[in-house]
């Protein structure tokens, strides 16, 4: 027989785009159109409701980019079209591409509510859903002139329309117009029949399946007359009927397909443009789910959802029946899709905290499935973390990106450092936006990596960020592969019910140890600096403001800040959203990153200063007491200026002090060796006497001994604290890649501009060297304090580079074939040579507060108190540790990091991981100097020094108790002793949502504990 595949798809292309599909509506008749354009930001449905409208035609040019426009349609449904399927059909200019980056809108009834987006693949409005029978129709749509600040999703050339401010006035689109029209329901099927065994029949190989769809597709074809389609589509669907009708063989691939909106809770537009793709989005799968009752539809987020409960309440209504019905279904438990390399620990598990409990809060429902399709790699700290806030599962998708290595599992246990294991799932279809094509089930069904002992795989499928999630199409497509012939079998159901169901058939599923690494968008490690800064000091004054909050309510009896804690923690979670923090956002973002960080750490401060007046009391007089918040005691120079605003005794820079571990200390006097400043030959020695460090005239670093091991950090021969500049031109994703070719040129910056001993003991020496280059200015002051082995490099950058990337470098007299770095409640060994193509990948790392390399005897830890990106390298007789500053990427923020950026990082020789682990705390907690009363104990003190104190602050449950959270941070097995400061009386240990699991036994103020290593701790503690 003659092949006529070919021949008969290209005819059903053609009679399906001529023919069929324009025979959809075969009724129409446009609707009276008004409109009113927003003069700026959006506006309530009151305002919108009350404006002036004046008539909008058909063909006109709207949108300036960010802009608003308001529609008002009415008209009614012709007495003839009585009983038939009657949609409003709205095309504000829409293309057929990329639904949810181009113009969206949001219809409201006459009443104001909320009743279904406008999207490019969804631009119907049921009028069975605003009016009934023949009634006169009214409608208002909210529309966006929402711009693709990143057209076909290049992230080059630059564009300015990524903020308001410089996106121009120029209209974006073009109003099609708005129509009732009445669907012929033959045709609609007929185009799905056809659109599902076309499909299929393109995908088989070939066969006898194959070959009867296309004979099928043939016949359906001969039986329309396209000249009469609509009266021949019902025959046409009778000769596809039997095809359809042909069951799945037993072995096919079992597919869930999950209704789902992947909705970034900001990007390419700002956090208020997110408000509103949410409530589209929401508003259009509610309204779906009463034509396809089968629907289920998975949202994570639960900020999204908060928005929409505040401010749209019949919309909440209807989310919140749904959700009873099981047709939505909030996933995820995480307060936003976070990020998980950069957060920190606390950061990690408050963004569980807060998406669980706003589920169990307002729907009573306890979601079981970690859900991060999209973040860009995942913390090794995220399985234990998962467990203990009652999570079994975690989906990924994002791996599939990587650029080099293939995960090898589609469905595996993932074990993190602390050996906690989380069954896991990466859906092989390697999208969260799926169609339900036969293309796509193919790919899951083809790229199942475990098929030998599993059968079944997850499919998320809508259109996200403001697409609207799930269409017609879609579940009109899932309906005709529930059970077909060489078609995978997609059944819609839940998360939950996939996981339980992929767990229960593959318990004895492979296990993957450690990082889940993205092999790609390394740079989000580092771009937009001060986004980072600002979410390195909010946690850290965070953790400061719980601490003495709760000191000063246990001590003083002072009222508890729950509100407002948990507002600030809100807000530092949203912004640790996974185009946030990694900086990967447009320019508007990024501005109200920097603003909210501004904001937040001065409400963290005054959060701080009143518990330190309440500790102060009724004291007479200031006494200069110390507030230490770090967990171990501490005996330091505190330098520079103090938190509320007193000088220190007799004007000095720096004094002496001493505190315990978080509690409160003295400023005292110093009776050890001062720090000395000596300089000849154009080279100044800075020594304390722990540490002598050398600095040429260059202003580098030639040598770092210290006292204990008399060995010099700095590689023989080569210079510490080399500023480096390179070229920085990814190939693709100019904000998220710094790709290896980087490393091919490069430029020291070895011309300093001066360098100024401008301390000289004998509490505090200090260097200051100027370094100017192109446009940009680098000052940075070396500080040694008496007493202490770290030598801190404070730095200033005017950064005005475009393009580039700036690393600082220490090439350090350290052999070894791998390097340590801290990440949450605990630390990450990773390879640093490139033996395997795995270990090549790696070129660029992310770490905490340090990173170590070392002997078994001596090593040494770089630590910062803003950065991420790291690089360590190995050469004859060095190992090369960089952190990678600062960055200019030009997409999609052209001005990215364009700015004065302060950050400090400090070098500490003859350091173990333990030394580093204590001093990255000091460096990020630096101590407090107030008037508070010395006489209060520390609320809680642990014995033993590897295991340490993340948090104290009051229970949530408001009941005054006291909330600890302890990890093991040295990867060991320790039994430590908590001494409480207040008459504890009993102790349990809680989850992360602080529900009880077990007591702990209680004698005088004391409770002794017992950790595996990297095991995180959670305990309540009962006056
Ligand atoms: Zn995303």
């Amino acid at each position: 027989m003659h092949d006529r595949e070919r021949h008969t798809a290209a005819r059903l292309e053609r009679v399906l785009a001529q023919r069929i599909r324009p025979a959809l509506y075969p009724l129409r008749r446009p609707l009276a159109v008004t409109a009113w354009h927003v003069p700026g930001e959006p506006v309530t449905v009151d305002h919108a409701f009350a404006a002036d409208y004046e008539p909008f035609d058909p063909g006109t040019p709207w949108g300036p980019p960010w802009s608003t426009m308001w529609l008002h349609l009415t008209g009614a449904v012709p007495a003839d079209w009585a009983g038939r399927h009657v949609d409003v059909l709205v095309d504000l200019g829409f293309t057929d591409a990329w639904p949810g980056f181009q113009a969206e809108g949001l219809a409201f009834d006459a009443l104001g509510v909320p009743v279904k987006g406008i999207s490019p693949r969804n631009h119907h409005v049921p009028v069975a859903a605003v009016a009934a029978g023949t009634e006169p129709i009214e409608l208002f749509v909210e529309a966006a002139a929402n711009p693709m600040p990143m057209p076909g999703f290049r992230a080059w050339p630059p564009s300015p329309l990524g903020d308001r401010a410089t996106a121009g006035t120029e209209p974006l689109y073009r109003f099609e117009g708005a129509d009732l029209a009445v669907r012929d329901e033959a045709v609609w099927h007929l185009i799905h029949d056809l659109d599902v065994l076309s499909q299929l029949g393109d995908q088989l190989p070939p066969g006898q399946r194959r070959a009867e769809i296309w004979y099928a597709i043939g016949r359906a074809l001969d039986a329309l007359d396209l000249h009469a389609v609509n009266a021949t589509a019902q025959a046409a669907r009778e000769v596809l009927a039997p095809v359809l009708a042909r069951p799945a063989h037993a072995s096919a691939h079992l597919i869930s397909a999950v209704g789902h909106a992947h909705i970034d809770t900001a990007w390419l537009w700002p956090l208020r443009e997110t408000v509103r793709k949410a409530t589209r989005t929401f508003a259009t799968v509610t309204q779906l789910a009463t034509e396809y009752p089968e629907l289920v539809f998975a949202a994570s987020q639960a900020q999204q959802y908060a928005w929409i409960r505040e401010r749209r309440p019949q919309l909440w209504q209807r989310i919140a029946k749904a959700v009873a019905d099981g047709t939505f279904v909030p996933v995820g438990g995480m307060w936003v899709e976070s990020d998980t390399n950069l957060p920190g620990g606390e950061a990690l598990a408050r963004q569980l905290i807060h998406g669980k409990r706003f589920f169990l809060e307002a729907f009573g429902v306890e979601t079981r499935e970690v859900w991060l399709p999209d973040s860009f790699g995942y913390s090794p700290a995220l399985p234990q973390l998962a467990r203990l806030a009652g999570n079994d599962w975690f989906l990924t998708q994002k791996l599939s990106w990587n650029a080099v290595n293939r995960i090898p599992h589609s469905t595996f246990w993932w074990e993190g450092i602390d050996g906690t294991r989380v069954f896991t799932h990466m859906p092989p279809v390697d999208t969260y936006n799926a169609e339900l094509t036969a293309a796509e089930l193919n790919r899951a069904q083809t790229q199942f990596a475990d098929a030998g002992p599993a059968t079944m795989s997850l499919v998320p499928f809508g259109y996200g960020d403001g697409g609207g999630g799930p269409n017609r199409d879609m579940l009109e497509r899932a309906r005709r592969l529930r059970d077909l012939d060489g078609s995978p079998a997609v059944t819609i159901r839940s998360p939950a019910e996939f996981f339980a169901a992929a767990q229960a058939e593959y318990a004895d599923a492979p296990v993957w140890v450690g990082e889940l690494y993205l092999e790609l968008h390394r740079a989000t490690y580092t771009t937009q600096a001060k986004t980072k800064a600002g979410n390195r000091r909010s946690e850290h004054l965070l953790r400061e403001a719980e601490l003495w909050a709760a000191t000063a309510a246990l001590h003083r009896g002072a009222p508890y800040p729950y509100e407002r804690l948990e507002r600030v923690w809100q807000q530092v979670l949203t912004l640790q959203f996974h185009d946030i923090l990694p900086g990967s956002s447009i320019a508007w973002v990024n501005r109200e990153a920097r603003e909210a960080y501004e904001h937040i750490q001065a409400e963290l401060e005054e959060l701080i200063a009143e518990a330190a007046t309440a500790l102060r009391g009724s004291a007479p007089s200031a006494s200069n007491a110390v507030l230490n918040a770090a967990p171990h005691a501490r005996d330091e120079v505190v330098v520079g200026a103090f938190a509320d605003g007193q000088a220190l005794p007799d004007g000095r820079h720096a004094a002496w002090a001493s505190a315990p571990a978080l509690g409160i200390g003295a400023l005292g006097a110093y009776s050890g060796p001062p720090v000395t400043v000596a300089s000849a030959d154009g080279r100044t020695t800075v020594d304390n006497g722990l540490l002598r460090v050398v600095i040429d005239g260059d202003g580098l670093i030639t040598s770092a001994v210290d006292a204990r091991s008399g060995r010099d950090a700095i590689a023989a021969g080569q210079r510490g604290n080399l500023l480096q500049l390179h070229p920085d031109h990814p190939n693709n994703w100019d904000a998220w890649d710094i790709d290896p070719h980087y490393r091919n040129t490069v430029t020291d910056l070895t011309a300093a501009q001066s360098v100024t001993v401008v301390a000289d003991g004998p509490l505090l020496a200090a260097v200051e060297v100027v370094r100017v280059f192109g446009a940009s200015t680098i000052t940075q002051t070396y500080r040694l304090t008496a007493g202490s082995a770290r030598f801190d490099v404070e730095t200033v950058v005017d950064w005005r580079e475009s393009e580039k990337v700036l690393k600082a470098a220490f090439p350090l007299g350290v052999h070894t074939d791998q390097a340590t770095a801290e990440i949450q409640f605990g630390h990450l060994r990773r390879p640093i040579h490139t033996n395997t193509s795995w270990d090549d990948a790696r070129f660029e790392i992310w770490a905490h507060r340090w990173l170590h390399v070392g002997e078994p005897s001596y090593g040494v830890a770089v630590l910062n108190d803003a950065t991420y990106g790291h690089d360590v390298t190995r050469g004859p007789g060095a190992t090369t540790v960089r952190l990678t500053l600062v960055r200019a990427p030009h997409s999609p923020d052209p001005q990215a990091d364009q700015d004065v950026h302060r950050f400090a990082y400090a070098l500490m020789p003859g350091a173990g991981v333990a030394d580093a682990t204590v001093e990255g705390y000091r460096l990020n907690l630096p101590l407090r100097v107030t008037g508070a009363e010395s006489a209060y104990p520390s609320l809680v003190t642990s014995s033993h020094p590897g295991v340490i104190v993340e948090a104290v602050k009051l229970a949530d449950d408001r009941s005054g108790d006291v909330i600890v959270r302890l990890y093991e941070a040295r990867g060991d097995r320790a039994e430590t002793r908590l001494t409480a400061g207040f008459p504890m009386r009993a102790a349990t240990i809680v989850d992360l949502l602080e529900r009880h699991v077990a007591e702990v036994a209680v004698g005088d103020r004391e409770a002794a504990v017992a950790l595996r290593p990297f095991q995180i701790l959670t305990l309540r503690l009962s006056a």
